[in-house]
């Protein structure tokens, strides 16, 4: 049987053929020279390889090389490996001699799935009809043709404020315990950092999990304890709860220790024998089938430069306040809080990454290829394929539209409906001139009004074009907003 390269993200057993298939696993110390990681993002990475090292045992080579090239030419037996998660690393495989590519794994759908869906349609391609071929094809959540309960999506139902004692009462996720494995990777990363390899964000205790073990325990933990209220409160945000009822799995099934699958069908049997509801059911279902496997699939489907893409001609630098996570140089509550969730996890929910970060830098024009590589390096699940799509195309809609139908731009209003955020904030989300008009809602119509010519023109787009015509002290907003520059809000 050939020994299975392993890279770091392909960890779990679904990644093997065989239980006793030998493996090859390469730590490459390069990887964290060329980029800036978020300290525990490197520790998790590092403690998961290791961690499988460890119960592989002597089935697995385990080499610590400066590069994967370095490592590959001290193996003297052919390897094969799972097509790998980036182009750059596909590239790699592809040219070396000796090294077999096989299918992807860690997604539900395959490539032939997804080229069939997408081969046969015209016009941009949409999550929501993804999500359906998916659902069919695998018969999840599904009663005959119908889908269970009726509707494809009860996304409408997904969008509660947070409750208004500002404590949602779910248990929390357990975090898994340190062993002489993590002591070694904070040592080591110490050391590293004296050598000149540069981390941002805390150090703290590692709170994702490493192992298959730890993966599976926080799933059923979730499943059990967390999903029913994961539905309704899935977009709000609260400012003493970061994690409210989120899954909190991204990173496990990024590093291909959790099969989504499994976590799919766990949900399943929620709702069919458990009574969990529905609305949070296909909630999750569709977060980790449609979102998460739409998100990769359109990586490779789009051409490579998509990464690149920029229509909305935003050029100003990444601020060093934000690249360094800097939350106390920050006065907007919401901002310093999420960017203080950054700092200190390396994780925040989708609603901050989307509405508080990710809106911040779009309407500020900040470059959409430094967000790239911010989120990838900053996020304990950050990985080029994800980014992409949530990051270029619906965070930044620098690719104007090719996977969603208008910009997710907003101004204070909506953090203050969804979030406990403006109440204790020297800003106030209805103001948008003056020493406490919120850089939310300045800069939303700052934004409008300097893309007015760019942003197509659609259904959705149009009302919200005629409120900005209506407004009749734009240039004072947009000179307001000229003035705060890239200065942290
Ligand atoms: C600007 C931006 C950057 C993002 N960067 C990442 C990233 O680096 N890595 C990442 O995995 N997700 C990313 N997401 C998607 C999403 O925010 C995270 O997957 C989610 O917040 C992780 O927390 P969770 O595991 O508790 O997810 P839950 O809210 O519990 O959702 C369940 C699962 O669904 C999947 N999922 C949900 N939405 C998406 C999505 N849009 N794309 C891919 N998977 C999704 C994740 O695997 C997640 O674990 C990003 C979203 C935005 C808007
Ligand atoms: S007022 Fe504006 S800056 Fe302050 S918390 Fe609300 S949205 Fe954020």
């Amino acid at each position: 049987m050939s020994r299975r390269w392993l890279f770091a993200d392909q960890l779990g057993p679904h990644f093997l053929d065989d239980r006793r298939q030998p493996v090859l696993l390469i730590e490459s110390k390069a990887v964290f020279r060329r980029r800036v990681y978020h300290r525990q993002k490197a520790h998790l990475i590092l403690s998961a390889l290791r961690h499988r090292a460890a119960e592989l045992g002597a089935q697995a080579t385990y080499l610590r090389t400066e590069t994967y090239a370095e490592g590959l030419r001290k193996v003297r037996e052919p390897v094969e490996v799972c097509h790998p998660t980036s182009r750059r690393a596909l590239e790699f495989v592809r040219r070396r001699d000796g090294v077999t590519v096989l299918p992807p794994r860690g997604f539900v759908t395959s490539l032939d799935d997804f080229a069939e869906w997408a081969g046969g349609r015209r016009g941009a391609l949409r999550m929501e009809a993804f999500y359906r071929f998916a659902r069919e094809h695998h018969r999840v959540l599904v009663d005959g043709d119908e889908p269970v309960g009726g509707r494809w999506s009860l996304d409408v139902e997904n969008r509660e404020p947070p409750p208004k004692d500002g404590r949602l009462a779910v248990p929390a996720a357990p975090v898994p315990k340190e062993d002489d494995i993590d002591a070694e990777v904070r040592a080591d990363l110490d050391r590293w950092e004296r050598e000149g390899i540069r981390f941002v964000g805390r150090d703290g205790p590692r709170r994702f999990p490493a192992t298959t073990k730890e993966a599976q325990a926080r799933l059923r933990h979730f499943l059990r304890h967390r999903l029913p209220a994961f539905g309704p409160y899935e977009d709000a945000m609260l400012s003493t709860d970061p994690w409210l009822a989120h899954s909190m799995l991204s990173s496990s099934f990024n590093l291909g220790l959790l099969d989504p699958l499994d976590a799919i069908r766990g949900a399943e049997k929620a709702y069919r024998s458990q009574g969990a509801p529905l609305a949070s059911v296909e909630g999750f279902v569709r977060q980790v089938l449609g979102w998460r496997d739409f998100v990769w699939h359109l990586y490779w489907h789009f051409d490579a430069g998509w990464r690149r893409s920029n229509a909305l001609a935003a050029r100003r630098p990444v601020p060093g306040w934000f690249q360094e996570l800097d939350a106390d140089a920050v006065q907007a509550h919401c901002l310093s809080d999420v960017l203080a969730g950054v700092r200190d996890h390396g994780w925040v929910h989708h609603i901050p990454r989307l509405m508080v970060l990710g809106n911040y830098a779009l309407q500020r024009g900040w470059r959409p290829a430094e967000l790239v590589e911010w989120f990838h390096t900053r996020f304990v699940d950050g990985y080029e394929w994800v980014m992409t799509a949530n990051v270029v195309g619906m965070s930044q809609y620098a690719d104007l539209g090719r996977m969603t139908t208008k910009p997710y731009v907003s101004g204070g209003a909506y953090v203050n409906r969804m979030s406990d955020y403006c109440g204790g904030c020297r800003y106030d989300p209805r103001k948008r001139l003056g020493a406490d008009a919120c850089p939310y809602t300045t800069g939303y119509w700052a934004f409008l009004d300097r893309n007015r010519d760019r942003i197509p023109a659609n259904a959705r787009m149009a009302r919200t074009m005629k409120q900005l015509d209506r407004l009749a002290d734009v240039d004072r907003v947009v000179a307001q907003e000229r003035r705060r520059g890239n200065d942290a809000p």
